[in-house]
């Protein structure tokens, strides 16, 4: 006779009711399994793969790289939190120059896909940069006023120069005072996911530049 160890068995009846209990909550039977939906069945269309990106932000870093390689004054770069991390961290490996890393915060009031109307720093802006090139990096230069806020925050501070690294810049929106230094690419005026950028916190994984089925996005 076939014997089922107990042990398992117990483990089997508790994983049942529990897929059982969040299901009464309306939890999916996938959440409920502890499944997270794949990203990629949520993104309509490829804008920018992987590929390209990985090679532009190659080219980005031997730009940069020349600009300040001769200069007597140090860098640091301030990324903007969240959506330029994986840019960062691509980039920045590629940059054979010393270099001090700070972080900052920016919120935007706006809805989850809509351009920010307004923007503020969050938090003490704790970055050294007197005396030092300042290079900001962002995700995105959209309406330009991140840009705008940052750039001027940081100027304040006494540094060197303050030049501006984005990975998208959307030409249709930005107003002629914003410039950005280097860019990545320039793209359609249409909401973006992916490489670092999201849509209410998700898709910061995606690895390729996309944009998501409009239904995903229809009640924002
Ligand atoms: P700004 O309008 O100030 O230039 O851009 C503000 C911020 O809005 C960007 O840093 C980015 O976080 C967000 N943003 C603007 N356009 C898009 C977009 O198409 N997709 C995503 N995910 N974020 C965007
Ligand atoms: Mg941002």
């Amino acid at each position: 006779m076939l014997r089922c160890n107990p042990l398992l068995g117990k483990r089997l009846h508790r994983f049942w009711q529990e897929v059982g209990f969040l299901r009464r909550f309306g939890v999916s039977a996938d959440a409920a399994r502890g499944i997270i939906p794949p990203v990629d069945d949520d993104i309509e269309r490829i804008l920018i793969p992987r590929e390209r990106i990985a090679r532009r932000v190659a080219e980005l870093a031997d730009e940069i790289g020349r600009t300040y390689s001769d200069s007597a004054a140090a860098l640091t770069v301030v990324a903007i939190l969240s959506g330029s991390v994986i840019f960062l961290a691509d980039l920045m490996r590629q940059l054979p120059i010393r270099m001090k890393i700070g972080l900052i915060t920016v919120s935007s009031y706006a809805g989850a896909t809509t351009t920010s109307r307004g923007a503020s720093i969050l938090g003490e802006l704790r970055v050294d940069v007197r005396g030092r090139h300042v290079l900001v990096v962002d995700d995105i230069l959209d309406t330009g006023r991140t840009l705008r806020l940052v750039t001027a925050e940081l100027r304040q501070r006494e540094p060197v120069s303050v030049r501006t690294c984005v990975l998208l810049r959307k030409p249709a929106k930005v107003p002629p005072d914003v410039k950005a230094d280097f860019v990545g690419f320039d793209v359609e005026d249409a909401f973006v996911v992916g490489y670092g950028l999201d849509y209410d916190d998700h898709y910061r994984n995606y690895p390729d530049i996309g944009i998501l089925r409009p239904e995903l996005y229809a009640s924002a």
